[in-house]
């Protein structure tokens, strides 16, 4: 972005400017609202944006520290000596303010695009296919909300002449503020269907909130044979001038009318505009491709007159891979693969995953970068500002391919090492150059990264449990937004975080900033503590021999009989500790762990009053039945109960004392007693008792090894136990009974899922195998299959093995590599 001093960005947003006045002319060259993706670097301004989940206040100190010079806040209690303040009322409406201020420096045309699906395919299709002919400064992924779209503004400059950029909206009211902001003159609107619904009256309702993006544009691209009712569009089209660009699929009455054939793998599509014919193919031929496909081609013929020159590019279009990959690589490296399609920002986001995760271990920084394309960028000044972008992140080395990056070669200021295609790069390749580094891999589709990616993966069975790190955020926030905006949330991430691994879950709920980890022995909790966490952990079962751990590490015991407390009393008397924290844990009718009797009770009050060592943080209890409705009598008494010993408790003391009793399905069913604080377990991971629509945040999946004929009078596997009555197709799949999975599914009680077709599991499992009946299902050898994740939910594979969900999660053995997904 072009820059802006301090003073001119308060001004711009009408924030009181507080602190250093020398500092007010300072020139500010970025914006950033997310502390992760700031290291260091040239002067930043940093919003500190309050939401439901996240307040950025908190990150300020650390920002001071990283050098930040200037912060927009809107709570004063922020304010300290280090820094400049912008004091606003919003910071999110101050940002959308500078955003909208920004824009009007542009006079190029700006495509807005917003409906319900579609929008960043289609984005990024124009963009690919316009790439050669327009400089183009786009939205980054997806970034279509109320903050994405300012931020995604503010990447516009001076090199570009054309911008992409797309709108999103949850409620009514939105869109209003970013049609300020992105003002946009062509627009898109490509379906609208039932996303979000649940916050708008009607279809309608939803469609008149949608079409205000698109207020002062001078043309509209929609279809006619998907809108509800065209009467909302054609009037408000009259209304503002807007000329209508329609098109349909269908012969129905529009401006562009395409009609299609499709073949085995891709889709002839022929359009008529004006009594002129074009003729031109695409890659696929699934309904939706089809559709963005039309919007894009519309789009064009409103950019260009020459639609001919575009055309090649259709047949060239590529999915839109949005996620980054982080796997274990070669000799303690780890990979972080982004095959999204370069650009700046995107580049600058996965720098900063990389970071986050090189951090954690002390891994040296290590790039793998293809050329980058239609950035609009002159290409000495796009390598110069990539360079900077990698110092910035000290990166410690890049290794560069193709053509292009190779005659910049000078511009890179860190060790180097450049290669003119992949292919010089894989003959080149030795593993032990490859040395615990985290390594970043990006490259443009075309280089075909992914086979870099293989060679510096560790090689496992293709076995792997792959865990959807968005979802679990998105989990955390349904659970949220059942509590009140005050109760705290503790994290339950005891056994590997329910099996899904222990760091990288810990990390995420740390910035998502929960008030407390729980763990089940200190083990856990100090690997947590190594690897960088700090957010205060909860030990349920402390042990003796673990309590120097304890005290070194800051975990915080969980205190459940008299001699547990009287044995840390005595411990951190030994160390001269005063005040360390600890949890009381009450027994109301599970007969575990806890203080059952009064008389304990008491006991343990007047202990505590006697000694300085410690302090009580929280008295908890936990639910035998909070998911049973038939035992809700029980589950009363336990809350009874409980708050009869709380009291007791909580009048011994003249500090306060937090409660809690609730787990995941208690917070479903009595959030009525959220208390203080709530335990929140599988719910994180994705299991609901009352029908929360929470997402699965593991997919067990593994691919086929192996497809064979089987005869009606031969048997599959182990005692013969796989019967077939007719000829058969059976596929074996490298997973068994050692990783995890229960040998009561097998025997066609369980299924699994291959090209979205079910089959099922025949004859025993085996320990490092199993084998399913794919007769007619027309599958290959190399095929993914899912075992539980999105379509095969985990509660019906508890169920047929006769367990629960718990178990099959914390089942998965350690040797099935876990795989993290990120957006
Ligand atoms: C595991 C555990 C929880 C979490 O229970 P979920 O049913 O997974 O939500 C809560 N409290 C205690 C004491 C636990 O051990």
């Amino acid at each position: 972005m072009t820059e802006f001093t301090i003073a001119e960005i308060s001004k711009i947003v009408n924030g009181e400017l507080i602190g250093n006045k020398s500092a007010f002319h300072l020139p500010i060259a970025k914006i950033i609202t997310d502390s992760r993706t700031f290291f260091s670097g040239k002067y930043a301004v940093f919003f500190a944006l309050t939401g439901p989940r996240n307040n950025g206040h908190s990150y300020i100190p650390e920002l001071i520290k990283k050098g930040v010079a200037a912060f927009v806040i809107s709570n004063q209690a922020a304010i300290c000596n280090d820094a400049v303040f912008i004091l606003v009322e919003n910071t999110t409406l101050a940002l959308q303010k500078l955003a909208a201020h920004y824009r009007k420096q542009f006079n190029y045309p700006v495509i807005g695009i917003t409906g319900s699906n579609g929008k960043t395919i289609v984005k990024e299709w124009l963009h690919r296919i316009l790439g050669n002919k327009f400089q183009i400064v786009r939205s980054p992924k997806s970034y279509n909300s109320q903050i994405g779209v300012p931020l995604s503004i503010l990447q516009m400059d001076f090199n570009y002449n054309l911008g992409i950029f797309e709108a999103g909206i949850s409620k009514p009211g939105e869109m209003q503020k970013l049609q300020t902001i992105i003002n946009p003159e062509i627009g898109i609107l490509t379906n609208i269907g039932d996303a979000h619904q649940e916050n708008f009256k009607s279809t309608q309702q939803k469609t008149e909130e949608k079409l205000l993006l698109f207020k002062s544009c001078k043309q509209l691209i929609f279809c006619v044979d998907s809108i509800p009712s065209s009467t909302i569009i054609d009037k408000f089209c009259e209304h503002n001038s807007i000329e209508k660009l329609s098109w349909t699929l269908k012969n129905n009455s529009a401006r562009i009318k395409f009609s299609i054939t499709k073949t085995d793998n891709s889709t002839k599509i022929s359009a008529t505009l004006n009594n002129q014919n074009y003729k031109f193919s695409i890659p696929f031929t699934d309904d939706s491709s089809i559709q963005n496909t039309c919007h894009c081609f519309t789009a064009v013929s409103v950019l260009s007159s020459s639609v001919t020159d575009f055309l090649p590019a259709f047949e060239q279009l590529e999915t839109i891979e949005m996620r980054l990959e982080i796997k274990q690589g070669i000799n303690h490296c780890l990979l972080v693969n982004d095959y999204y399609n370069s650009d700046l920002h995107s580049l600058s986001i996965a720098l900063s995953v990389l970071h986050q995760q090189a951090a954690k271990e002390h891994l040296r920084k290590l790039i793998i970068l293809s050329d980058i394309q239609q950035t609009g960028l002159p290409k000495d000044e796009l390598y110069k500002k990539i360079n900077s972008l990698l110092n910035e992140w000290k990166m410690d080395e890049i290794i560069g391919i193709g053509k292009e990056i190779s005659t910049q070669a000078e511009r890179f200021t860190m060790k180097k090492m450049f290669f003119e295609s992949r292919t010089d790069f894989e003959n080149y390749f030795n593993r032990g150059d490859f040395q615990s580094s985290a390594i970043l891999i990006k490259g443009a589709r075309q280089f075909e990264f992914e086979k870099i990616s293989a060679l510096l993966q560790q090689k496992v069975h293709q076995t792997q449990l792959e865990i959807n790190l968005n979802a679990l955020v998105e989990n955390l926030n349904i659970f949220k937004s059942l509590l009140n905006h005050k109760t705290k949330v503790m994290a339950m991430v005891k056994a590997f975080s329910y099996g899904s691994g222990d760091v990288e879950i810990a990390k995420v709920l740390q910035y998502q900033n929960v008030d407390y980890l729980a763990v089940a022995v200190a083990d856990e909790g100090v690997q947590l503590r190594i690897s960088g966490i700090d957010t205060p952990i909860i030990v349920m079962n402390p042990e003796q021999s673990s309590f120097q751990y304890l005290i070194d590490y800051q975990l915080e015991p969980n205190i459940y009989s008299i001699e547990l407390l009287r044995q840390f009393i005595k411990t951190t008397t030994q160390f001269g500790i005063k005040d360390f924290p600890v949890h009381l844990k009450i027994d109301t009718g599970m007969n575990r762990l806890g203080l059952k009797s009064d008389e304990e009770i008491q006991k343990v009050i007047s202990e505590i009053s006697a000694s300085a060592q410690i302090k009580i943080k929280s008295v908890f209890s936990h639910l035998a039945a909070s998911d049973d409705p038939a035992l809700d009598n029980f589950t009363r008494e336990q809350f009874q109960h409980f708050e009869k010993c709380y009291s007791l408790i909580e009048n011994a003391f003249p500090y306060k004392i937090d409660r809690h009793i609730l787990n995941s399905a208690g917070i479903e069913r009595f959030p009525e007693k959220q208390f203080e604080m709530v335990r929140l377990g599988i719910g994180l991971y994705g299991i609901s008792v009352t029908g929360l629509p929470l997402q699965t945040i593991g997919k067990l999946k593994s691919t086929i090894s192996q497809i064979k004929k089987v005869m009606p009078d031969e048997t599959v596997g182990y005692s013969r136990k796989g019967k077939v009555n007719k000829e058969s197709e059976i596929a074996v799949i490298p997973l068994g009974y050692a990783d995890g999975l229960d040998r009561k599914l097998g025997n066609g009680n369980g299924q699994v899922m291959i090209r979205e077709k079910h089959a099922p599991i025949i004859g025993n499992i085996c320990m490092d195998m199993f084998m399913v009946d794919v007769t007619g299902l027309k599958v290959h050898s190399g095929d993914s299959v899912e075992i539980f994740g999105p379509h095969i939910s985990i509660v019906e594979v508890a169920e047929k093995a006769g367990t629960i969900p718990y178990e099959i999660l914390t089942g998965i053995s350690q040797r099935v590599k876990r795989v993290y997904l990120q957006e």
